[in-house]
């Protein structure tokens, strides 16, 4: 039901209130406090000079009203309280004057000035505090819309028709946990009695919210186990076999494993929907290409996606060096192409005669038309909107689809955004790997960073220098790149070749710099940002990361996989002179997974997940990081039911279907 129809909200109010997300009356009994204050009274005798009280007395006094230019006007007045008579100021609150009468019963908020014994107050609301303290919720209120008037448009509302208000956990739930029901958890959690009470509310509140989200991933999971669109087909373990044995080296057990886990998802015929998540480094690509090649021998076509061109680039000329005795037919999509090859490019999808395709988002352009594809990879977690994987559709059949990203997702995470994917990990790193040396450095030490750089060099390992990250104007980044070639060249120009990679480069320069660092004739590579995640480069030994601060752990990690990929010792160095705690964790830990843990505690998803995605999980009153118990229970309880046919209530379900839709 519209918000509008609770009593009290005129136009006004009913403007500022969509304008902070309210519409509805669940979004407005929904928009919960985003603090609590919470009053004890304080003793003024024990209380310091200048410390923030709360007291609670009797009006003894008439209030003096004074009046001062600007209009500005204070109220001064004497109050009895338990811990003997204070003085009373309060600045711009001249209409309290008439409700201010002697005997009145008030609570004072403010600061105690002990010498004069006067409070000055910042808020004083009427009534007395109990025994006990009392706790206020705080809202995100917008200008014009005060905390007091959303408070009290919420407890209108919650004294409306129950109808009016959604639950979404069956009774059977409901039952066994003893949840409250919802308006009495919804008036708690807006007017808290007590901490206890409050948490007891809180609990039920998430969990129906979880439940809700956790319904909807098992809901679409299971429809889409149902719709048994996918192509089976059959796929001798032994060629692929035969073939992984022909690889430069032997794969790693996660890499076996995870190798069968897609294959046997090939052969079915429900669509493959899966997450291939590892560490970087962990090797990921090859399995993506044995995929594509089980792929291809039960007569399909593939298509693998890179987040850069640069990278596409590379995985194409390694998909084609790993199938270079084969005849397999492997093209290279990508937007920088002429217009001729493009349309070469999309005849052979057409036809047929393109069995492997390698690009970039140019692959899933809507003139991008395929024969028969069988096969969809996307590297560095590309997840496709629902209207890009229509595109992807061929004949009314659904290729089956493969992520793989190399950020490990907390599981919580895991749970959530990924909770309609099955995932295989690979944990395993390839044997005779050497964690990266990681050290933090400040911008003082930067001759150490220096000397740490020649002694790389010297041994003609390379190097990646990532360049502060400044978002002020447009060029700035390379700006930032040049100035740090010029101190580069100024350090090391003399004998070692020194280049550049930005943003704002051409491609088609970007890889020939790009391919001059893989054959080793530039020393040092600088570059901007994270353009060049999934590079692979085995003689760089060592990655200098300037402004570290302001790269998320996660980020970090990911660039430090940059080195580390053969069997030389790497160093990581990270300069920055403010944040060191934070990233001292890099010192010390290697693990991805525990690195995104950390991440997350400290920045919470955004460095995950683009801002898109980080929206989507936006929950209003669950905090995946604290409450993950409920989550998985949930999970569960969730997903029973929505197997339960004997479901007693089918409206409740529907209802929980349509949510779907809302969100
Ligand atoms: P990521 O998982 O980060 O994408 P890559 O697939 O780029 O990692 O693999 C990193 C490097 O490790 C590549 O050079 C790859 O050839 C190599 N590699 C992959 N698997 C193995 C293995 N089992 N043994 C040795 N080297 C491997
Ligand atoms: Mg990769």
């Amino acid at each position: 039901m519209e918000v509008s129809s609770v009593k009290g909200i005129g136009p006004k109010s009913l403007s500022l209130l969509n304008k902070i997300g309210i519409y509805t009356i669940d979004d407005l009994v929904t928009h919960y406090p985003f603090r609590y204050d919470v009053l004890v009274r304080s003793n003024l005798k024990e209380s310091l000079h200048d410390e923030k009280v709360i007291i609670d007395g009797k009006v003894e006094s008439v209030p003096i009203l004074l009046r001062f230019k600007a209009g500005l006007n204070k109220l001064n007045f004497r109050l009895v309280t338990a811990s003997g008579v204070v003085g009373v100021s309060i600045f711009n609150r001249a209409f309290l004057k008439p409700n201010l009468e002697i005997g009145a019963n008030v609570i004072v908020i403010g600061k105690f000035d002990k010498a004069k014994n006067v409070i000055t107050a910042s808020d004083i609301k009427f009534g007395l505090l109990g025994k006990e303290e009392k706790i206020e919720a705080v809202y995100h209120c917008t200008n014009g819309l005060t905390n007091k008037q959303l408070s009290t448009y919420i407890n209108t509302a919650l004294l409306m028709n129950s109808k009016d208000i959604t639950d979404y956990i069956p009774e059977k739930y409901a039952n066994k946990y003893k949840f409250l029901n919802k308006k009495t958890a919804l008036n708690i959690v807006h007017n808290p009695p007590s901490k206890e009470k409050l948490r007891e509310a809180k609990v039920r509140l998430k969990y129906e919210e979880l439940f809700a989200f956790m319904f909807k991933i098992n809901y679409l999971k299971e429809q889409h186990r149902l719709e048994k669109k996918g192509i089976s087909r059959d796929i001798s373990i032994d060629d692929i076999n035969q073939f992984i044995n022909k690889l430069p080296f032997e794969l790693t057990n996660d890499q076996r494993n995870a190798t069968m886990e897609i294959v046997s998802d090939l052969c079915k015929n429900i669509r493959m929907n899966r997450l291939l998540q590892g560490d970087v480094g962990s090797g990921k690509t090859v399995v993506a290409f044995i995929s594509m090649y089980a792929n291809y021998l039960s007569g399909y076509q593939s298509a693998l996606m890179a987040p850069t061109e640069i990278l596409a680039i590379q995985h194409y000329n390694n998909l084609k060096e790993l199938l270079k005795n084969t005849n397999i037919n492997i093209e290279l999509l990508t937007g920088s192409l002429n217009k001729k090859d493009r349309s070469l490019i999309i005849e052979g999808l057409k036809d047929g005669s393109i069995d492997m395709v390698v690009g970039t988002h140019a692959l899933i352009q809507n003139d991008v038309l395929y024969k028969s594809l069988g096969l969809v990879i996307t590297d560095e977690q590309h997840r496709f909107g629902v209207n890009q994987r229509a595109n992807l559709q061929n004949k009314g059949v659904m290729p089956d689809v493969l992520y793989m990203s190399a950020t490990p997702i907390p599981r919580t995470y895991a749970l959530t955004i990924y909770g309609d994917m099955d995932v295989s990990t690979i944990k395993e790193l390839p044997k005779g790997r050497k964690t990266v040396q990681t050290l933090v450095k400040s911008e003082r030490e930067i001759k150490d960073v220096l000397e740490l750089m020649y002694e790389e060099l010297r041994n003609h390992h390379q190097i990646y220098v990532i360049a502060p990250l400044i978002e002020e104007s447009e060029n700035s980044d390379l700006t930032t790149v040049i100035e740090l070639k010029d101190k580069m060249n100024l350090a090391f120009g003399s004998k070692f070749k020194i280049d550049i990679v930005h943003g704002k480069m051409a491609s088609g320069a970007k890889d020939l710099i790009m391919s001059e660092f893989k054959n080793g004739k530039v020393d040092i590579l600088i570059s901007t940002t994270v353009i060049e995640v999934g590079v692979d480069v085995k003689n760089a030994s060592m990655i200098v990361i300037f402004d570290a601060n302001r790269f998320g752990l996660s980020t970090l990690h990911q660039l430090r996989g940059r080195v580390g990929r053969g069997d030389i010792s790497s160093k990581c160095l990270l300069i920055s002179d403010v944040d060191a705690k934070r990233l001292k964790i890099m010192e010390t830990t290697h693990d991805g997974f525990e690195i995104s843990e950390e991440d997350f505690k400290l920045r919470g998803h955004g460095d995950l997940f683009g801002t898109k995605q980080s929206g989507d999980m936006m929950f209003k009153i669950a905090d995946v990081r604290s409450d993950y118990k409920i989550l998985v229970q949930a999970r569960d309880d969730s997903n029973e039911y929505l197997l339960d046919t004997s479901c007693d209530s089918e409206k409740l379900k529907q209802s929980l279907i349509e949510s779907i839709n809302h969100s």
